[in-house]
């Protein structure tokens, strides 16, 4: 069965202060040796079980900043990929990019090494909003970005937003969607700024310094994500992801239909299903450790967990939520072997009874309200 394979890459120009990720400011990184690195894990990879014989469905270079390397290195690792792996007919190979980091030749160069898809992190066209964020980019050089992207033929284009920002209002986000749409993207995802513990941002929140928008004007925010992108042509599939018809990002999809990726590089996490269950595990965090390990003997675990079939059910029902379409009781059942009225039973009733979770032709998924209030319905199953 094919599979997708995620390649973390954790370097970045600066670290922004929102920014959670296994990321690294740095003005110069180890490039040879951490391809050499990635490419030593996949060999190894390659000869276990669970991936031999299996081709690639989705490749996503995620960060920090793939778009820092030179083409030439993700070529060499997609090279290694292929060979090892396979490639599905109609993979899809995402690379994420900031757009100050890109020019005409390294997009072509990407598109040349096999890359179809990029997302860059627009995240706003406010330059007040931008600065606030700390991002090393101008509204100026998204529009350049998406533009050279197009010219070196990339047609599946992700432009990220940001939302909820302090000092941020409805108009600022609407005139937000207004820009990226205008740049003629085939998928956009909207995420709201959230203060994560780690963060230079939940430093200066602690310290009193920066105050999160109310919860009510947060609420209201996505609502207005929520209506004006559907709107305008992007319908949502998922939480925070909008996209035209048949543009969804299959790579992630993955994550949330519960099925089978490897991760590869610093910090990278992968799972490896097996029956109702599987196993979960994670890299070395720093790049320095990942690569020494990785290059000693293509291995660079730093944790695992056997996911038994009663998390799995658990995972299999949150991650199914956060899509617009939920999730078939038929293909719960098939999976745990029980009906998921059984399994969950009086967990779930109080949530339909509430009209937070809905219940149509045999799905089971969030209702407007329910959206809203994910995060805490996602823990009943937890
Ligand atoms: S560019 Fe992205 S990955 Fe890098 S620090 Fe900023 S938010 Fe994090």
């Amino acid at each position: 069965m094919s599979f997708s394979l995620y390649i973390h890459i954790p370097w970045c120009h600066s670290k922004c202060p929102y920014c959670d990720f296994n990321s690294h400011a740095a003005a110069v990184w180890p490039e040879d040796e951490y391809v050499r690195a990635l490419i030593a894990e996949m060999e190894r990879r390659a000869a276990e079980p669970t991936w031999h014989g299996n081709p690639l469905r989705t490749i996503f270079f995620g960060g920090g900043t793939p778009s820092l390397f030179d083409p030439r290195s993700i070529g060499r690792i997609l090279d290694s990929a292929q060979r090892r792996f396979g490639f599905e007919p109609d993979i899809e190979i995402t690379l994420e990019g900031n757009p100050g980091t890109v020019d005409f030749s390294k997009l072509v160069g990407m598109r040349a090494a096999g890359v179809n898809r990029i997302s860059f992190g627009a995240q706003s066209f406010n330059p007040v909003i931008l600065k606030f964020l700390g991002r090393i980019h101008s509204a100026d050089q998204t529009r350049e970005a998406a533009r050279e992207a197009r010219r070196a033929g990339f047609e599946r284009l992700n432009l990220d937003l940001i939302f909820a920002v302090p000092g941020q209002t409805g108009d600022d986000v609407r005139g937000d969607i207004a820009e990226a749409i205008a740049l003629g993207p085939d998928h956009i995802s909207a995420y709201n700024l959230t203060f994560e513990e780690g963060t230079a941002f939940f430093t200066e929140m602690k310290r009193g310094r920066i105050m999160p928008l109310p919860n009510d004007d947060q609420a209201a925010m996505y609502a207005l994500v929520r209506d004006e992108l559907p709107r305008r042509g992007y319908p949502m599939y998922e939480i925070s992801n909008y996209a035209q018809s048949g543009h969804e990002a299959r790579h992630n999809l993955t994550y949330w239909r519960g099925q089978s990726y490897l991760g590869i590089g610093a910090g990278a996490h992968s799972f490896a299903r097996d029956g109702a269950g599987g196993r979960r595990w994670w890299n070395e965090r720093m790049p320095a450790r990942y690569s020494a390990a990785a290059l000693a003997g293509g291995l660079a675990e730093a944790g695992a967990e056997t996911v038994d079939a009663e998390i799995a059910a658990g995972e299999f029902v949150f991650l199914n939520l956060r899509l617009r379409e939920g999730f078939d009781l038929s293909d719960f059942e098939l999976r745990f072997g029980v009906s998921f009225d059984t399994h969950f039973g009086a967990r779930t009733v109080s949530l339909f009874d509430a009209g937070l979770l809905l219940r149509e032709d045999g799905r089971v998924r969030l209702s407007e309200r329910g959206l809203e209030l994910a995060d805490s319905i996602f823990a009943e199953f937890v």
